[in-house]
């Protein structure tokens, strides 16, 4: 089964080659997704948990975000509230240049099966992060509601489809953007205006509402979404929303 799935592959390479989504390399057989030191490149952009705010996930080394601290002898944060409806926020990589590549393709060049790229580490994060969570649901935005996108799949789609099976869990397309709204052009106040109830529950969403919902972003900018969600989500009777995002430009974190 092995041999034949080998023979298929280098086959397919040869009618087909593919290309690392960073570089334009050829990648061969044996590489996956990307080539090998745009690989080595793309795992140094991971996030390390232990210094980030354990609610909002803000690095904590920066001057400006001492407002989110560990209390004393505790476990506990105090956050500094800006994004207060959530109850925590984790992201895999810093959105690098070459995440930013990366990115691209996988969102707008329609190369859908770069979200393998986030599966072996989201898979090693289930039992340290999401597993303590206790989630009940998994839930992404369903953007192709939004009109503007004419790809026929949906990025987050994919990672929560994985995270749900992995965990057992149900999930869905459960939030759907109201209208039409491009927040690369504001500025990061305005985003946090704008947003105010630009999004609602689609039709997926259950009608027993779950305890503990899992939010799958692919990118984490201001957090206005998720807390735009997260607030959604609470009205509806839904006790702790967690947020997962891909990538996280927050920050430093931009910097390459
Ligand atoms: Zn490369
Ligand atoms: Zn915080």
């Amino acid at each position: 089964m092995k041999a034949l799935h080998n023979i298929k592959e280098s086959f397919l390479g040869f009618i087909m080659p593919s290309y690392c989504p960073c570089c334009h390399s050829e990648i061969y057989e044996g590489e996956k997704h990307c080539c090998q030191s745009c690989e080595k490149k793309l795992a140094k952009a991971e996030i390390i948990p232990e210094e980030r705010c354990s609610i909002c996930f803000t690095d904590l080394s920066l001057k400006k975000n001492r407002l989110c601290h560990k209390l004393n002898d505790t476990n506990r944060m105090f956050c500094d509230g800006r994004v207060i409806f959530f109850d925590a926020h984790y992201s895999l990589y810093s959105l690098t240049k070459d995440w930013h590549k990366l990115l691209k393709n996988w969102k707008f060049g329609g190369n859908r099966y770069l979200y393998n790229c986030f599966l072996p580490i989201l898979q090693e994060k289930i039992d340290r992060i999401l597993k303590p969570w206790n989630i009940d649901r998994v839930g992404y935005i369903d953007s192709a509601a939004a009109g503007r996108d004419l790809r026929s799949w949906k990025p987050c789609e994919d990672i929560a489809r994985r995270v749900a099976e992995w965990m057992s869990l149900k999930m869905g397309a459960d939030i759907f953007k109201k209208r039409k709204q491009n927040q690369s052009q504001m500025s990061f106040s305005e985003r946090y205006l704008s947003i105010h109830d630009s999004f609602g529950l689609s039709s997926s969403f259950p009608s027993a509402i779950p305890k503990n919902y899992l939010l799958i972003e692919d990118v984490y900018t201001t957090g206005s979404t998720a807390n735009e969600i997260a607030r959604l989500l609470k009205k509806k009777g839904i006790k702790k929303v967690f947020i997962l995002s891909m990538l996280c430009v927050f920050g430093n974190d931009s910097k390459d």
